[in-house]
């Protein structure tokens, strides 16, 4: 059993949390503390992981060359059809249109890049350096959209404006410019919108199988496997049905309130969230084709006839193990804590980049006492924390994973690099034997620390988590 205790930023005390300690809320949602060296990334990036599946679109971004480091190898959203998104564009700022001035770069390459690629629509995303030396990204944007004939967005997403929160926040607003241009002509009146999916590894497709198999007619990919024209025509659809807590749930109320179409909060991840999302959505059809439950719940019942057994072969293998979860969007979090209790294992910690009060509220209510919760950790308090508790396996994304391997303890990425899909009921059945995998190496019996091991325990307390490092 560990018996370290961690060390945290006094100014980052209000931001942890033990469940079940009597502490009621959780600080969050704010600009990370300077020199934490948070695992948080920047508003440039939040908007650039939410518009970049949109396959039809040049995406091109404006800003020194490092910015667009997120390229076609490690963002994992797949497209049926055109494969735009998978080249990473940049302006390739450098000294010169720093001091004077980058827009004619910009209006030159967009021009270029539109003639070259022929593409349904344009994103070019502001970066920091672009802000600072006050380019007019927007007038450019008019400009070339003017004489070429197809949608050209300026994404406000500087790097410095706020946190990654703030980036899904001007990707909304990006998208939102598109909603309500297109001709909605022959969308009927079982009709969806599929929002904050990536389609990584396929995941929509598997998504939208069953929605399909339940009579729904999909309008539109937002974002994943997405296409302008559909997006265009979204605001036809009946229902909007967002998965993710913060990704795209701002440009679902904004069609609410432009549009009047309502939207309903699911989760893909697990077998109750995955569940419990086909029967919402045949819920809210229910009074249009009373048979739309009977074909969710037949959806349901074949996949669990062969699931099931093959999860408790896991959980017998599983059982006792320890597992910490560290993600972007909280929501996830809610269907990875269910998922390892299906497999018989207990999560000590869940840490959100980007959580807000009401998510980490319901993750209090869904974790076990003892239990810690971080807001927008950083690199030394999840490695301490992960090494005080013997955790088994950590799952995280890409900036997550060196931290687990350096410690000598299992991974599952669970972000958008994975080339795993991880949704629906074949992504539990995919999870789960991933996770016992990764458990079960035989490589952790070398690691030194852990060699002569016992059982895993928290010995980060309401007390330790206040002190200063
Ligand atoms: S913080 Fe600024 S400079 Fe760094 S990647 Fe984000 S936009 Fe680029």
């Amino acid at each position: 059993m560990g018996t370290d205790s961690i060390s945290v930023f006094a100014e980052r005390k209000g931001q942890i949390l033990v469940a079940g300690s009597g502490q009621e809320s959780i600080s969050c949602d704010k600009q990370s503390l300077s020199g934490a060296v948070s695992q948080r990334a920047c508003v440039f990036c939040g908007a650039r992981v939410v518009l970049y599946p949109i396959a039809d679109a040049l995406h091109l971004v404006h800003g020194p060359i490092g910015c667009a480091a997120y390229t076609w190898d490690i963002r994992g959203a797949l497209s049926s059809g055109p494969e735009l998104h998978r080249m990473s564009f940049s302006t390739d700022m450098r000294e010169r249109e720093v001091i004077f001035g980058a827009e004619k770069k910009l209006e030159q390459s967009l021009r270029e890049l539109i003639a070259k690629y022929q593409p349904r629509g344009a994103f070019v995303y502001s970066t920091c350096v672009a802000g600072v030396i006050g380019d007019d990204i927007e007038a450019v944007c008019k400009r070339v959209e003017a004489d070429v004939g197809i949608p050209v967005i300026a994404v406000q997403s500087e790097g410095f404006k706020g946190n990654k929160r703030a980036g899904y926040s001007a990707a909304c607003k990006a998208i939102d410019r598109l909603v309500g241009t297109g001709d909605t002509t022959g969308i009927g009146p079982l009709s969806i919108n599929i929002l904050g999916d990536f389609n990584l590894a396929g995941e929509i497709w598997l998504i939208r199988q069953y929605y399909e198999k339940m009579g729904l007619q999909v309008v539109a990919n937002v974002t994943g496997d997405g296409r302008i024209d559909d997006i265009r025509r979204s605001h036809g659809a009946k229902l909007n049905v967002v998965q993710c807590s913060g990704a795209t749930m701002e440009l679902a109320k904004y069609m609410k309130e432009k549009h009047d179409v309502p939207f309903l909060r699911v989760s893909y991840f697990g077998i109750e969230d995955m569940a419990e999302s086909l029967y919402a959505v045949a819920r809210h059809f229910q009074d249009v084709d009373w048979q739309v439950m009977e074909r969710a719940r037949k959806i349901v019942a074949d996949e669990l006839k062969t699931l099931v057994p093959e999860m408790k072969e896991l959980k017998k293998r599983l059982q006792g193990k320890t597992a910490a979860i560290y993600v972007g969007g909280a929501f996830k979090a809610f269907s990875l804590i269910k998922a390892f209790r299906h497999l018989g294992m207990k999560v000590t910690l869940v840490g959100s980049q980007t959580g807000t009060e009401e998510d980490y509220r319901e993750i209090q209510q869904v974790c076990d006492p003892g239990t810690v919760i971080v807001d927008d950790a950083n690199p030394l308090e999840l490695g301490a924390f992960l090494r005080d508790n013997d955790v088994d396996i950590l799952v995280g994304g890409v900036k997550e994973r060196p931290i687990a391997y350096k410690l000598g303890l299992g991974f599952c990425d669970h972000n958008h690099e994975r080339k795993l899909a991880l949704e629906g009921f074949l992504g539990m059945r995919n999870f789960a034997k991933e996770v016992a995998a990764t458990v079960e190496s035989p490589i952790w019996k070398l690691v030194p620390r852990r060699i002569g091991r016992t059982t895993a325990g928290t010995s980060l307390t309401t007390e330790t988590v206040g002190k200063e490092s």
